[in-house]
């Protein structure tokens, strides 16, 4: 028989109704002779309140109470799930990751999935159970709950998909797949019907939430069929139609290659930078500024180095903006102690936006027709960065909204 994992975001599970309306999609897929797992999100809205809390107490509480907290919006989906199911006469039965378990490692708040046992799972399944796991959270080595980072149930999902070999896994949430661009910024955008794995990857990294980063990378590991859908339609909207909608994503390098040069514009509001003047031009200087950031845990994303003028060069890189305080003062014990650069400057109101799309291999001019359109709309370029199949653009945060409305109309992306 079958098996097919539905995950269900936090609006998707936003209130008791939302929830029995899953139930009632869930419970078509099941009378319909699949086994279904469902991987749920805590309720919208839950995660922050609750994270609130601790930051209520704390600024910067320890990661592991974090975690532990964190993870009970979850675990209160589950079991509401599984009720709504019992309710409709369903054999249903839920668990936490500890308890499947879902193995993680033990770095608290962007723990990474290590194995997953499918044992408990298929046990039930076999007996016709409907298993629902939370999402989000696994358990370390040590017994510790830890958390996947924001937006992380995506991940549990695929994850528990392929480790179960599933035939597919539907990620259900509040829009009916993935658009050229975020629908709430540009009002045009338009419905994709497949995007590449690579497309896909490229934009979720480049800061499209609608699918968590990792979730992406299983997806293209285990070759899992992923699709992105709506929750919100008629749950008993006939399984047919169902079955194809929204948006797949692809294995087939070349779908889109011949229909559009540019495939989807993705931006990240949330971009801090940091720039150290008047560095020595000398080999090692670049794993000096940036090792004791990576040490500290925080990514790094885009990097510039100057041309030198007398030997000295300045450094600029950008870091999530939750992660900017944190890397000043990183950054200013280093170049203090080691270094011996000049001033260190930031600014954590600046946001990327990107084009991306596999047509650009086979098309040039993409960059200047970007550039072109920034500069007609009078936004400053402040670092630059490419790929193969996409082109980032950092700027103020303040005309982020402008810029990506801008490019999409450049580009053509609008519904027609
Ligand atoms: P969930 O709670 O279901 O996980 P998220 O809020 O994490 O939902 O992700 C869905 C949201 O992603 C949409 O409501 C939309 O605003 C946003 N989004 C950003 N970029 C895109 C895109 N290219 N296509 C569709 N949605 C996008
Ligand atoms: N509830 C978690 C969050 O808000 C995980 C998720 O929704 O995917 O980030
Ligand atoms: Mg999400």
């Amino acid at each position: 028989m079958a098996l097919i994992v539905h995950k269900y975001g936090g609006t998707s599970m936003g209130s008791t109704d939302r929830i029995k309306n899953v139930a009632k999609r869930v419970a078509k897929w099941h009378d319909a002779g699949y086994q279904i797992v469902v991987v749920p999100s805590a309720m919208s809205g839950e995660t922050n309140r609750i994270i609130g809390l601790a930051k209520e107490i704390m600024a910067d509480p320890d990661p592991r109470e974090l975690d532990m907290i964190a993870s009970t919006g979850e675990q209160v989906s589950v079991g509401l799930l599984a009720i709504a199911l019992q309710a409709l006469g369903k054999k249903a039965v839920s668990y936490a990751g500890w308890q499947v378990p879902i193995k993680t490692d033990s770095s608290y708040t962007k723990a990474r999935i290590a194995s997953i046992d499918d044992a408990k799972v298929n046990a039930d399944l076999a007996e016709g159970k409907i298993v629902i796991i939370t999402g989000f959270q696994g358990v370390d080595e040590l017994g510790n709950i830890t958390t996947l980072g924001r937006g992380g149930s995506d991940t549990s999902a695929v994850a528990i998909a392929a480790a179960l070999k599933a035939q597919e896994c539907l990620i259900y949430t509040d829009v009916d797949g993935v658009y050229t661009t975020d629908p709430r910024v540009v009002s045009d955008a338009r419905k994709l019907n497949t995007v590449t794995f690579e497309e896909m990857l490229e934009m979720a990294s480049l800061g499209s939430k609608v699918l968590q980063i990792r979730s992406v990378e299983f997806a293209g590991n285990y070759r899992m069929p992923t699709r992105v859908l709506s929750s919100l339609t008629d749950p008993l909207m006939p399984l047919a139609e169902e079955i194809v909608s929204g948006t797949l994503i692809s294995f087939e390098e070349d779908t889109n290659m011949e229909q559009a040069t540019i495939t989807g514009i993705a931006f990240n509001r949330d971009e801090a930078k940091l720039t150290v003047f008047g560095v020595p031009d000398k080999p090692g200087i670049a794993f000096q500024i940036l090792g004791p950031i990576a040490d500290a845990n925080i990514e790094v994303d885009m990097i510039i180095q100057n041309q030198s003028v007398d030997g000295k060069t300045d450094f600029t890189f950008t870091v999530p903006r939750g992660d900017y305080n944190k890397a000043m003062d990183v950054l200013n014990a280093s170049v203090k102690e080691h270094i011996g650069a000049g001033n260190i400057i930031g600014d954590s109101k600046v946001s990327k936006v990107s084009v991306v799309g596999v047509g650009m291999r086979s098309h040039v001019g993409i960059a200047s027709q970007m550039f072109r359109t920034l500069s007609d709309e009078g936004i400053n370029i402040q670092m630059i960065s490419t790929s193969e199949i996409k082109i980032s653009v950092l700027i103020d945060e303040k005309y982020m909204e402008l810029a990506v409305r801008a490019l999409h109309k450049a580009f053509e992306l609008e519904a027609a």
